[in-house]
C-alpha cells in the first residue's frame, strides 16, 4: 500500500512538469499515509493561466456528489473532480429586489444570479443574467461586463457548452445581459422583458445575444429558443438564420455534425442537438411518499439517440478552441439541477457521472497544456438529502426513515442507499387532481475544486463573486524561494532537582534517596549518584523526570552528588544537588 503510494507521488511529480494526468497524488484514498505538503506545494502555480476551463454541475453540491459516488463507485471511490489538488467551499447567495441601494439578502439563489456571480464578480437578484439588481424584476439593472466577453475582447477564442438548453440561465449569464432569465426567444418569450427588445433599443432576447456576442463554440440544447422569429426590423427571419447570415455561425444538430467540424476558420459554431433540454444519462426515477425502488434496483441507462455526451461537446470545444493566444470555456452538466427538482435521483446522479467524464477529458488536454486552469463547482445547493435506511418502527416499503418522498437503489458497494427529498410536498399522480412539485434549491455553500495555475485561490471558503478575478487570472503572487524565517533553535532541555539533604546509611541502602526532577525539552533523563567522582547507583528515567526513591548499594557515608543528564534534540543539560549521608 506504501510502495502504491510512493508511485503515486512520482507520478503527480511528473504532472507538474504537464507529462502526465497525476491527479492521484492528490486522493485522500481511505487509508492514505504519505505527507502530502511537497506534492501540494509543487502544485501551487502562480502564474496567470493561458486558457480557462470552467465546469459546473447545476445544482450540483456535495450531497449529491456522495450520493453519486455511492452509486457510480461506491462509499470508498472518488470521482476525479474529489482529486483535484485544491478544493474549497463557496458561498452562493444572492439579493432580492428592493429600492436600493442594500439589497436584501436572499439565502436560497436561482441559477441565474449565481451565474452572474462567477460571470461578473457581482450579486445580483434571482432570475437576473450579468445585470444588476433592480426595484423590481421587470425593470433592468446595470449590465455587468462578463469574464467571456473580457477575454474575447483580450483575443482568447470562447465557449460555452450545456446539456440544458443553451438560453438556460448559466449559458445565459456567460454571454448575455438581461432583466429575466425566462426571456430566451425574441418571438415568444419576451413579456417579462419588453425593454430588452431590439425594437425598444435593447439587445434583444438570450439566444439573439448569444449569437451577437459572436461566441465561438456553442453546444448545447434549446433549438426552439433559436427556431424563433427575430422582430421583422431586425430582417426577419428565425434566430439561425439570423446567426448564420449576420455572424457566419455553422449550425449542427448532431453527434456526427459536431464530429465533422474540425476547425474554426470557416467561422463559429452553433449546435442545438435538442429542442429543449438534452437527455440526461440515465431515465427517470422520481421519489414517491410510499418510497421508490429498493435493495435490488439500478438506474437504466436513457436512450440519447444522436446527442453527443458533454464529454463529447467538452472534447470537440476545446479541440476548436485550443489556439496560441488560449481560450475560455464555461461547460455545464445541467441535468443535475433538473432532475433534481423532480425528485428524480437516477437522473440527477447519472449526470454528475457525466460532470465527471467531462473534467477528465479536460485534465487531458490541461496534461499536455499545464498552462491551463480547470475549476470544478456547482452553482447552488439542492434538495437531494441521503437518509438512513434500515430496519426501524418508523422505515417507510424500501426501508427508509424519512423525507416527505424517497428512493432506494442499490450502490456499488451492493448496498441500499435511500435518498428523501422534503423541500416541497411529493409528487402524487394518484391525486386528483394529480400533484406535480418541483423541489427547491436550498441554501448551502457548495464545493469548488480547481487545478493548474491559480487553482490555490480556491481554497478555503470564497464567495461565488471572487471566482471572477480567478477565471480572469490574479496579478500573480511571488512564491517564497525557501524557508522564509529559519527554523528556531531547539532549547537545550530544561532540568529541576531536588533531593533529601541528609539520610542514614542505613536508610539509603534499603528505602533510597528520595529525589524529585522536572525535566521539559528532553527525550532521555538518566539519575545518578555519585561519590567521589564514582557512580555508586544509577536510573534512567522517562522524558518528563519523576520522584523517586535511589538505593545505593555500596557503603558510602558523607556528601554525595545526585547528577541528573537530560538529553534533547536541542542538546544536554546536566543539573546537580547534593546530600549528606549521616553514619
Ligand atoms: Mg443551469
Ligand atoms: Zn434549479
Amino acid at each position: 500500500m506504501l510502495r502504491r503510494r510512493k508511485g503515486l507521488v512520482a507520478a503527480g511529480v511528473l504532472a507538474i512538469g504537464g507529462l502526465a494526468v497525476g491527479s492521484a497524488v492528490y486522493a485522500v484514498s481511505p487509508g492514505f499515509s504519505d505527507d502530502r505538503s511537497a506534492a501540494l506545494a509543487a502544485a501551487i502555480n502562480p502564474e496567470k493561466p493561458r486558457n480557462v476551463i470552467l465546469i459546473i454541475g447545476d445544482g450540483t453540491d456535495d450531497s449529491i456528489i456522495t450520493a453519486a459516488r455511492n452509486y457510480e463507485l461506491g462509499a470508498a471511490g472518488r470521482f476525479a473532480l474529489d482529486e483535484l489538488p485544491f478544493t474549497g467551499e463557496m458561498t452562493t447567495y444572492g439579493l432580492k429586489t428592493g429600492p436600493g441601494p442594500k439589497y436584501p439578502i436572499n439565502y436560497v439563489s436561482d441559477s441565474a444570479p449565481t451565474a452572474s456571480g462567477w460571470s461578473t464578480g457581482k450579486k445580483t437578484v434571482d432570475s437576473r443574467l450579468s445585470q444588476g439588481p433592480s426595484s423590481a424584476l421587470e425593470v433592468p439593472g446595470d449590465d455587468y461586463e462578463t469574464v467571456l466577453e473580457k477575454y474575447k475582447k483580450l483575443g482568447k477564442r470562447t465557449g460555452d457548452v450545456s446539456t440544458a438548453e443553451l438560453t438556460d440561465a448559466t449559458p445565459a449569464a456567460a454571454a448575455s445581459h438581461i432583466n429575466a432569465r425566462t426571456c430566451q426567444g425574441p418571438e415568444l418569450d419576451m413579456s417579462s422583458c419588453p425593454t430588452a427588445k431590439k425594437s425598444a433599443g435593447g439587445k434583444g432576447a438570450i439566444s439573439e445575444q448569444l449569437v451577437d456576442n459572436q461566441v465561438d463554440v456553442l453546444l448545447g440544447g434549446g433549438k426552439n429558443r433559436f427556431t424563433q422569429n427575430i422582430e421583422p426590423q431586425s430582417g426577419g427571419g428565425t434566430v439561425l438564420n439570423y446567426a448564420q447570415t449576420k455572424h457566419k455561425y455553422r449550425t449542427v444538430e448532431d453527434k456526427a455534425g459536431l464530429s465533422a467540424i474540425t476547425s474554426l476558420a470557416d467561422g463559429p459554431v452553433l449546435g442545438l442537438f435538442a429542442p429543449v433540454n438534452m437527455t440526461p444519462r440515465y431515465k427517470p426515477l422520481v421519489a414517491t411518499p410510499a418510497g421508490k425502488g429498493g435493495p435490488d434496483t439500478r438506474c437504466e441507462t436513457a436512450e440519447r439517440g444522436n446527442q453527443p455526451t458533454l464529454a463529447d461537446m467538452t472534447d470537440k470545444a476545446i479541440k476548436l478552441l485550443d489556439n496560441p493566444a488560449g481560450f475560455f470555456l464555461q461547460v455545464e452538466s445541467a441535468m443535475v439541477d433538473k432532475q433534481e427538482h423532480s425528485s428524480d435521483i437516477c437522473g440527477a446522479i447519472g449526470d454528475v457521472l457525466e460532470m465527471d467524464n467531462a473534467l477528465k477529458v479536460a485534465q487531458a488536454y490541461q496534461a499536455a497544456h499545464p498552462d491551463t486552469l480547470i475549476i470544478v463547482t456547482g452553482d447552488h445547493a439542492h434538495s437531494t438529502q441521503i437518509v438512513p435506511n434500515g430496519a426501524s418502527a418508523t422505515t417507510d416499503a424500501t426501508g427508509a426513515t424519512g423525507g416527505k418522498a424517497t428512493t432506494t437503489l442499490k450502490t456499488a458497494d451492493g448496498d441500499p442507499m435511500t435518498v428523501a427529498y422534503s423541500t416541497q410536498p411529493p409528487n402524487d399522480p394518484n391525486a386528483t387532481p394529480p400533484i406535480s412539485t418541483s423541489q427547491s434549491h436550498t441554501g448551502s455553500q457548495i464545493r469548488v475544486a480547481a487545478s493548474g495555475p491559480q487553482a490555490a485561490n480556491v481554497t478555503g471558503t470564497i464567495d461565488q463573486t471572487d471566482l471572477f478575478a480567478t477565471l480572469l487570472g490574479r496579478t500573480p503572487s511571488k512564491l517564497p524561494s525557501g524557508p522564509t524565517t529559519p527554523p528556531a533553535a531547539q532549547p537545550k532541555p530544561a532540568v529541576a532537582v531536588v533531593a533529601d539533604k541528609t539520610i542514614s546509611a542505613k536508610s539509603i541502602r534499603s528505602r533510597g534517596l528520595r529525589i524529585s526532577t522536572s525535566v521539559a525539552g528532553a527525550t532521555s533523563v538518566k539519575v545518578a549518584i555519585t561519590k567521589s567522582g564514582r557512580t555508586v547507583a544509577s536510573k534512567t528515567l522517562g522524558r518528563y523526570g519523576r520522584t523517586f526513591r535511589l538505593k545505593v548499594t555500596p557503603k558510602v557515608s558523607g556528601t554525595v552528588k545526585i547528577v541528573v543528564t537530560a538529553t534533547g534534540p536541542g542538546g544536554r543539560t546536566t543539573k546537580t544537588t547534593s546530600a549528606v549521608v549521616k553514619r
